[in-house]
This record gives structure tokens, C-alpha cells and sequence, in this order.
């Protein structure tokens, strides 16, 4: 029952949403569609590309079973950019390369860009500094994020420290330090580049952390802006201006009105509501806008679209699932 309503909405997101994105983009528009990652390299739009984003996991705090920990994978052929490691990333990786996007091994984890502190972004941390060494990963993990995680990932060492002495100097074969972290704090700006990607970061509003990012990525293909944790920030349309994916975080505004005021103040401060994201969107004119870490207090995907589209948005918009690929 599960998978025929959750078949249903993806067929119901394309037929609303790619003729719009077809129209607002031209002919020949290469708009992503959603779908299970089974079908990249097969059938949706997403297998054509050279530049993949792959969402690991859409959730929050929130303990959902069928969302894991905030982590997207920017895939461009071999190379794999995480955005976040929230809980299971490296599993989810496993589960996303099983259905498909077959660069996402555990040993080409290597590099992290965290868009803040919060634990759900950062829960997976210590997996993707650990396992992927364990699994013979070739070079330690780049982690590029806010001041704070040089801290974060030196007292990640620390508590593992009889783990690694254990495999470093017990019978396991393992003689490398690549479980290390090489942290990048970084500052709003041009943050990384190599052969394949510019990586961007934007300073966002998010509530009283004194620094959180949005990325932009930038490959020979594809521009994609990925929000991170949000109240609605004009950086990130003018970063977007037109992008081919613009991935964003949203709650409810219906169900807002319901919370009790104390978490109204904070949701209000920390996060983007689906009538500021419509509005946001109008002024960022991404080709597909996908939702994700989204706040739903019991929406389900459609009822989110659809506060999207009443507020007024009449691009294509998609709310993002697990293992979605665009
Ligand atoms: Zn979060
Ligand atoms: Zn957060």
C-alpha cells in the first residue's frame, strides 16, 4: 500500500511539475525528475546527466523511519561531494550505489562539506570519518564546515581513540590514518574547486548559530544550491538566479499553525516556512525546486506541493524522498 501511494505521488509530481519546468526553461530542457535512484542510468532524466544529486537521507531530528539523517550526494561521474552527514550516510550511500549511482562506494567518501553544527547534520560524522577507513578508504576525509568543526572532529578522534589503536596495532591489516578528518573552516565565498565542481558557500539565517552555509555547485553540466538549515535568506536566490536544481529545507505553514507557541518562535527563526520557500522560489527561478529536511507534523509530500503552489509558485517542485536522484 505503501509503495503504490508513494508510485502514485511521483507520477502525480511529474505530470504536474515537468511541463511547467519545460516551459519556464525552453525546449530541450534537461529537468531532472525524481525517482527512485533504480531508475538513474535507466530511465529518468537524472541517468542522462554527468552531474547527480542524490538525496541519502531528508530527515530531521525527527525519528522517521522512512527519512534518514540530513546527507545529499553531488555525484559528477566518479567524484562524490556529501553535502551533511546525518545518521546512516555511509549506509545510505551503500543503498543508493545498490539501486544505481554506482560512484557512491564507501572508500570515495572522502569529502564533506557540513552546512552547521546541529546534530542531525552531524551525527554521521564519526561513520564517515570511521567505517569507510576501516573498508580501506585511501585518503582521510576533507571536511570543509563553520568554525567549530576542527573541535567537532578532534573530540570525534578522541572518543574513538581505543577503537583506532585497536585496528591500527591489533591483527587487522590496517596501517593508514585514514580516518582522519582534514578540517577546512571556511568563510562565505569560493571554497573549493578541482577538475570537475566549484563549490561555493553562502552565509544563511539560521536562528542563533553564528554560522551556517549554503553550497552551490557548479559542474560543466549543472548548478545546484543546496539551502541547508534556513529561514528564508535572499543569498540563496541570488545564488540560485536561474540554477538547474534549487534543493531547499521547509516546514508546513498549515501545520505551524498547530505547534505551541515556544516551538512557533523557534521554527520561525530557524526555518523556512512552504509560503516563504513559494515566495523565495518566484525570486530564485530554479529549473526543478526539490524539498527536502522537510518539517511535515503530519503533511504528507503532496500537502506540502500543494501550500507551495496556493502561496502562489508556479514552477516545477518536487518533495524529496530517500534515495531520490535528480
Ligand atoms: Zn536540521
Ligand atoms: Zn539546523
Amino acid at each position: 500500500m505503501r509503495v503504490s501511494r508513494r508510485l502514485l505521488f511521483v507520477f502525480a509530481a511529474v505530470a504536474l511539475s515537468i511541463p511547467a519546468a519545460r516551459t519556464a526553461a525552453g525546449p530541450g530542457s534537461n529537468v531532472g525528475k525524481p525517482g527512485d535512484v533504480s531508475h538513474a542510468g535507466q530511465s529518468g532524466d537524472a541517468g542522462n546527466l554527468r552531474t547527480k544529486v542524490v538525496l541519502l537521507g531528508t530527515g530531521t531530528p525527527n525519528d522517521d523511519p522512512e527519512r534518514w539523517g540530513p546527507a545529499v550526494a553531488v555525484v559528477v561521474e566518479s567524484q562524490v561531494y556529501l553535502v551533511d552527514a546525518g545518521v546512516g550516510v555511509v549506509r545510505r550511500a551503500a543503498a543508493a550505489r545498490a539501486a544505481g549511482v554506482k560512484a557512491l562506494t564507501a572508500t570515495s567518501l572522502n569529502r564533506v562539506f557540513l552546512t552547521h553544527l546541529h546534530s542531525d547534520h552531524t551525527l554521521g560524522l564519526p561513520d564517515l570519518m570511521l567505517s569507510p577507513w576501516v573498508l580501506e578508504r585511501k585518503a582521510p576525509l576533507d571536511v570543509f564546515g563553520p568554525a567549530g568543526t576542527a573541535d567537532m572532529a578532534s573530540h570525534i578522534e578522541a572518543a574513538w581513540r581505543d577503537d583506532i589503536a585497536m585496528r591500527l596495532y591489533g591483527l587487522e591489516p590496517q596501517r593508514t590514518r585514514n580516518y582522519r578528518a582534514v578540517v577546512h573552516e571556511i568563510k562565505p565565498g569560493r571554497v573549493y574547486e578541482d577538475d570537475h565542481v566549484k563549490v561555493d558557500a553562502i552565509a544563511v539565517t539560521h536562528g542563533s548559530w553564528p554560522e551556517a552555509f549554503a553550497y552551490r555547485f557548479q559542474t560543466s553540466d549543472r548548478t545546484i544550491v543546496l539551502s541547508g538549515d534556513t529561514r528564508p535568506n535572499d543569498a540563496i536566490a541570488a545564488a540560485c538566479n536561474g540554477c538547474d536544481v534549487l534543493m531547499h529545507e521547509v516546514y508546513s505553514a498549515e501545520k505551524f499553525k498547530i505547534r505551541p507557541p515556544e516551538w512557533q518562535r523557534y521554527h520561525a527563526a530557524f526555518h523556512t516556512s512552504t509560503i516563504e520557500l513559494a515566495a523565495l522560489a518566484a525570486k530564485a527561478r530554479p529549473r526543478v525546486l526539490v524539498l527536502y529536511h522537510q518539517l511535515f507534523w503530519g503533511a504528507t509530500d503532496e500537502d506540502l506541493v500543494k501550500e507551495i503552489r496556493a502561496a502562489g509558485y508556479q514552477g516545477a517542485v518536487m518533495s524529496g524522498q530517500d534515495l531520490h536522484v535528480y
